[in-house]
């Protein structure tokens, strides 16, 4: 048998009942659960009188949890750590989980310990641990079951988890659009996509109290310049973005998905000509992934462009060598910064 010896110490052996020193080894398991046999860590005490391995009450309880999560896993069920971590997730206490999810009072409690849940609860609390609108969901069904606070805490926890997921996911389609211009860094300004960056230049501008009627079409061309002139300047870009030479000016690539990056804030409103994408301030006013070189390069387009319509910017773009050179719908390249009409 492979044991390891954890500890010695003199103490009441239950086993021979006399004191003296004994023995605490861990080793691996086996039992029959279910009809399942299965291997898990376990720790006794060992008497080398009686050459007899035995258990106290906390190392049953222990061991016993331990066979059943070794069962968990190899009938690919939660283990009770993994339960554990879904309320950590939500930040929920055992007794609001159950209630959430209409079962009795201690059956979380009793699955985080020495009760294996059955395939159903299994699927729901996995259901649970990887969609947190439907934690939402069924938060607002239970709504009068909590109190005031613990209702506003669990909401306010799972929102932001909902908002952070799915931040990553758009994160992760927006890569995948640049993936394949990945080692083209004429077309990026010598710099990878950094979407931090995207966000905080976004943010910048919207706060800047000297840009006005900030909508989405003047906004990529402030993006466009930006990156320009930076290049212009210092050799590189600032956010790695990659644009294309659209009917109305420079667009980057993924446009759609940027403007739904976590902390940008718009809002959608009826134009005559359609639906218009209206940045609005955000509380935050740090930028912490620009540095003062980037944000003095952003000052200069705020001086240029801050105060233009829409119309006068596009007009501006119309007439840059990048822009002119380059095929409709083609990505446009930053060799041509040096020409840019700002200096
Ligand atoms: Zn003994």
């Amino acid at each position: 048998m492979n044991r390891k010896l954890l500890n010695r110490k003199k103490m009441l052996c239950l086993s021979c009942m006399e004191e003296h020193e004994v023995e605490m080894v861990s080793y691996i398991d086996k039992n029959i659960f279910k009809g399942v046999s299965v291997e898990f860590p376990a720790e006794y005490y060992y008497c080398s009188r009686t050459e007899e391995y035995y258990a106290d009450e906390i190392q049953m309880c222990a061991n016993d949890i331990s066979m059943k999560d070794a069962y968990r896993q190899k009938q690919r069920l939660l283990t009770s750590k993994d339960i554990s971590a879904i309320r950590e997730k939500y930040g929920i206490s055992q007794s609001d989980l159950s209630l959430l999810l209409g079962w009795g009072k201690k059956t979380i409690t009793r699955y985080e310990g020495h009760q294996v849940q059955d395939a159903a609860h299994d699927t729901i609390l996995k259901k649970l641990r990887d969609d947190p609108e439907w934690f939402l969901a069924l938060l607002d069904l239970v709504k009068e079951s909590f109190t005031e606070s613990s209702y506003a805490k669990y909401r306010t926890k799972a929102i932001r988890i909902f908002e952070q997921e799915r931040d990553q996911y758009l994160r992760k389609a927006i890569f995948a659009q640049y993936a394949r211009f990945s080692d083209n860094f004429e077309y990026s300004g010598n710099v990878r996509l950094s979407l931090d960056k995207v966000v905080d230049v976004i943010r910048y501008f919207s706060n800047a109290p000297q840009v006005i009627k900030l909508y989405k079409v003047k906004l990529m061309k402030l993006l466009w310049y930006s990156d320009t002139l930076s290049f212009k300047r210092r050799g590189h870009a600032i956010t790695g973005l990659i644009y294309q030479a659209l009917p109305m000016g420079a667009v980057p690539i993924a446009h759609d998905s940027i403007i739904d990056l976590y902390g940008v804030d718009y809002d959608e409103v009826e134009l005559g000509d359609g639906t218009g994408y209206y940045f609005k301030k955000s509380v935050n006013e740090q930028y912490q992934s620009l540095s003062k070189e980037d944000m003095d390069i952003l000052d200069e387009i705020i001086r240029v462009f801050g105060s233009c319509t829409k119309d006068t910017i596009i007009h501006a773009m119309h007439m840059e060598t990048a822009y002119v050179k380059t095929a409709s719908r083609a990505v446009i390249s930053f060799q041509y910064a040096k020409e840019l009409s700002i200096p």
